[in-house]
């Protein structure tokens, strides 16, 4: 049989699929310098490939099949595995109504597909629902799949073989850029655990299946074998929650010690699971970037949405311990909880700039289909295009702020955390005391002039 793969590119902005926002993807569409800039970087940094994509590709070869891949191009095949978002669902649903048209039986993987088929059933022979390899696997050994087909779970994940990267994308440069933990040209997702055991209602991460993880020495088996490949690779766990588990980091660095596996590598995580001692430990052997929840400083807000708030005192701890240690780290926020104002986000604002991480990522909340929060929100939304809910487009009536209010605020957000001396400190990791009092100096011209900025700006949103 000949297996097609299909992560469909293309369209305005930059677009996130695979493990971005659970597999509902992301897109980033510019509407300001700063998110310009922001959108240009991503290209370069953070266009992976899929890993879900790269394990399919992996059992299909493993049974004997032909495998190939298309990122929009129409290829011969016999079956094609169309890799689902809902912030590009009918761009993917026209690429699968032109391979049905060459006769090619296609099917849906993914979030989207999973909770949403309604969006992809009119051009699918069949939808997985669910992590798609269980279903692939009987596929694989001659079942012929139809409408919505149930793929529970895999438990036991050490019994996947490795993603085949060679099998899903070119091989890309990889350029080194000081300061930055990722190199240009992206690097290798890796999946050490699957899921995320908190409760955060309003997460997509949590609700296609069931916190999972592999063993130490499987993930040290996947490493070493790309390390055959791709000489000091760049690994991306992709774990919603990669220091779940402190002793398995360890045991997972002893192990890449052990065996003189030189990697660099990033991994996503919550502040509260990490200490400096970890951290060194993990720095030792490749650790360059973390990226981190924060959301909202409000730990009452935080609790109205199922999350358990880190101290601040943490918080900070964590982040001057990776600046001494030369770790990018990377703060996560959720403007327009229910909870939220103007005061209260522009106070979260502030306390992403006092934070001082690396860089910042600022996203409107975005009540996704199938979490505890859709459910709850499902009465205020207004936006009817599902490819609006990408992230940074307002989709619902806030209670307190109009649609422009909360557009502006993002742009105001960007533009705060970018524009201003003690950015470029951050990101060069220019330490000492008398710096540190010169940037902040510096950091209080500008302020007031934001502020004017905003305040224009802001009537003009308000009106
Ligand atoms: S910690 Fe919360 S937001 Fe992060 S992945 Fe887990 S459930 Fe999602």
């Amino acid at each position: 049989m000949r297996v097609v793969r299909a992560d469909i590119k293309g369209g305005e902005g930059f677009i996130g699929k695979d493990t971005v926002a659970g597999g509902y993807g992301s897109r980033l569409r510019p509407f300001s310098r700063v998110t310009h800039v922001i959108s240009f970087l991503k290209r370069w940094f953070h266009d992976v490939p899929s890993v879900h994509l790269a394990y399919l590709a992996a059992l299909a070869a493993e049974a004997g099949h032909e495998v190939r891949y298309t990122q929009g191009e129409l290829v011969e095949g016999d079956v094609a595995l169309v890799l689902s978002s809902i912030v590009d669902y009918r761009r993917e649903g026209r690429f699968a109504d032109a391979m049905r048209a060459r006769g090619v039986r296609v099917g849906f993987i993914g979030l989207a597909a999973a909770k949403m088929p309604e969006l992809f059933q009119n051009h699918a022979d069949f939808i997985f629902q669910g992590e798609p390899e269980a279903g692939f696997i009987r596929m694989l050994a001659g079942e012929v799949p139809s409408g919505i087909v149930s793929s529970p779970q895999i438990d036991d994940l050490d019994s996947l073989p490795f993603p085949r990267w060679d099998l899903v994308s070119e091989p890309r440069r990889r350029l080194t850029v000081p300061y930055s933990g990722r190199p240009a040209g992206g690097g290798f997702p890796l999946l050490a655990s699957r899921g995320c055991p908190e409760f955060c209602t309003y997460c997509p991460h949590r609700i296609l299946a069931g916190y999972r993880s592999r063993s130490v020495d499987r993930i040290l088996d996947e490493i070493e074998a790309l390390a055959g490949h791709y000489p000091r690779p760049y690994v991306i766990f992709r774990d919603p929650l990669f220091s779940q588990d402190r002793d398995r980091c360890l045991a997972l660095a002893d192990g890449l010690e052990r065996r003189g596996l030189e990697i660099g590598f990033e991994c996503e995580t919550r502040l509260d699971r990490l200490d400096p001692a970890l951290l060194s430990r993990l720095r030792e052997v490749g650790l360059r970037a973390i990226s981190f929840g924060v959301e909202s400083m409000s730990p009452a807000t935080l609790k109205k949405v199922g999350r358990r708030p880190t101290p601040p005192e943490h918080q900070r701890l964590i982040i001057d311990a990776c600046r001494e240690l030369g770790i990018v780290t990377a703060g996560f926020y959720v403007l327009g909880f229910l909870e939220d104002n103007w005061d209260s986000i522009v106070a979260t604002i502030d306390y992403a700039v006092d934070l001082g991480s690396t860089v910042a990522q600022f996203k409107i909340l975005t009540p996704y289909p199938g979490t505890p929060l859709w459910k709850k929100m499902a009465p205020l939304v207004v936006e009817q295009d599902w490819e609006r809910f990408d992230g940074f487009t307002p989709t619902f009536t806030h209670p307190s702020l109009t649609r422009d209010e909360l557009q502006f605020l993002l742009g105001g957000a960007y533009a705060r955390f970018y524009m201003r001396p003690s950015y470029l400190a951050n990101y060069l990791r220019i330490g000492g005391e008398r710096t540190r009092t010169l940037v902040n100096r510096l950091d209080r011209q500008v302020r007031p002039r934001h502020t004017r900025e905003e305040f224009d700006l802001s009537k003009a949103a308000a009106c």
